[in-house]
């Protein structure tokens, strides 16, 4: 049986897969079973944020292994709590951080803080939270009906959890608050929606009006943290003081974890909130060694100059290839490419995998680039290369 055959009669086909046998990765580099060397300029979906095989996080995770991999949340767990400090330290936020697996988990434990908060800080128990149209929150029930796109919200699943709404603009969620919103949940740079950076000027003058309003910040930084978008939080960047913040896709260098974090460190007490696996030694030890990487590449500067360099390339491509993009849309090294029409976006995406570069889509029209943040140079001329080969076809069509 082929892997593919395998694949189709024994895994739930929720997925439109691409069925390349990949079987070991170095740095940007991935080879199939055929070695072949394909370059990846999405890592997973800005998961492998240390690229793949890195020796410091393969080092950590088999020092762990070899000691204890779990034991339940009923005991103190010592790399838990010092990746707890260092994210903290490292935001600048005054904040205490709960563990999870994944990023829809860290977004509902954002959301239970935030209800818990309204229901005990409002006599009316405020309880609405308002998201934005283009967003992606999760593929939980919950999470699901955050996300502000209907296609998301089919009658498969329903009934979908009440207190819920998307808006179209920052300028809408305005008129959409009233006396039971709770919180306003957003990204400040929309991943799955287009790899879309919200005005920085704009989302300043937000914040300070829920704070006015004592309407809960809360930012989903699943895609944009751990340096994604150049500082350690896009809220960094943004220069914003949230109110929740959760984090999970490169935080654990492809080791499933999640994280929420928020100043109102009271809300939630013994038995509100758990995770059988949330936090554990495996994932939290690879979080540190994912931030021993790359904070050293942040303080150095590297990580700014692969971002400047990653940024520059994009632009001559999209100066040069007008006549297939729109422009040139992100922020550090989370990007994207804005075709003219989806067409494009599936011909560029097609065409690139064909040269052997691995690159996501966003939204109906963005190629999206989310490289690991240790891509070197060398890695980043071929892909290029390759994607100039890829874009030499689509033009030919
Ligand atoms: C990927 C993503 C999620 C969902 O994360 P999972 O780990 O797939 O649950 C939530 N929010 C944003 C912004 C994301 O990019």
């Amino acid at each position: 049986m082929t892997l593919e055959a395998q694949d189709k009669q024994y895994v739930l086909q929720t997925y439109a897969r691409d069925y390349t046998n990949f079987v070991e990765g170095k740095g940007s580099t991935l080879f199939d079973d055929q070695g072949r060397d394909y370059i990846d300029f999405a890592s997973g979906i800005g998961v492998n944020s240390v690229g793949h095989a890195n020796p410091v996080l393969a080092d950590a995770i088999c020092d762990q292994a070899r000691k204890i991999i779990h034991i339940s949340n009923l005991q103190v767990i010592e790399p838990q709590a010092k990746l707890a400090e260092r994210i903290v330290k490292l935001s600048g936020y005054d904040m205490g951080v709960f563990f999870a697996n994944s990023g829809a988990e860290a977004n509902e434990g954002a959301i239970k803080i935030a209800r818990k908060y309204g229901e005990t800080h409002f006599e009316n128990k405020r309880y609405k939270v308002i998201t934005l149209e283009h967003s992606f929150h999760g593929r939980t029930i919950t999470t699901v009906k955050a996300t502000g796109q209907e296609s998301f919200h089919t009658p498969h699943f329903s009934p979908y959890p009440d207190g819920f709404s998307y808006e179209k603009s920052i300028d809408d969620v305005y008129r959409a608050i009233d006396d039971e919103t709770v919180a306003v949940l957003i990204e400040l740079v929309q991943g799955e929606g287009g790899v879309q950076p919200f005005d920085k000027a704009e989302i300043q003058a937000l914040a300070k009006h829920l704070k006015k309003a004592g309407v809960l910040l809360i930012v989903d930084e699943v895609q944009t943290g751990v340096y994604r978008t150049g500082e350690f939080l896009a809220s960094n960047l943004y220069e914003i003081e949230p109110d929740i913040i959760t984090l999970a896709k490169g935080l654990g260098g492809g080791v499933p974890i999640g994280a929420v974090m928020t100043r109102h460190k009271e809300v939630l007490k013994a038995g509100d909130h758990g995770s059988t696996f949330g936090g554990n030694y495996l994932s939290t030890r690879a979080g540190l060694a994912v931030l021993d990487i790359l904070e050293e590449l942040y303080v150095s500067g590297a990580l700014a100059q692969t971002h400047l360099y990653f940024e520059k390339k994009l632009q001559e491509i999209a100066a040069s290839c007008d006549d297939l993009f729109e422009k040139e849309v992100g922020l550090g090294l989370m990007r994207g490419l804005r075709a003219k029409s989806p067409q494009i976006q599936s011909a560029v995406l097609k065409e690139s995998m064909a040269e052997r570069l691995i690159v996501l889509k966003a939204g109906r029209n963005t190629v999206r680039f989310l490289p690991s943040l240790t891509i070197s140079k060398a890695e980043i001329d071929e892909g290029f290369k390759r994607f100039e080969a890829a874009l030499a076809r689509v033009e030919a069509q």
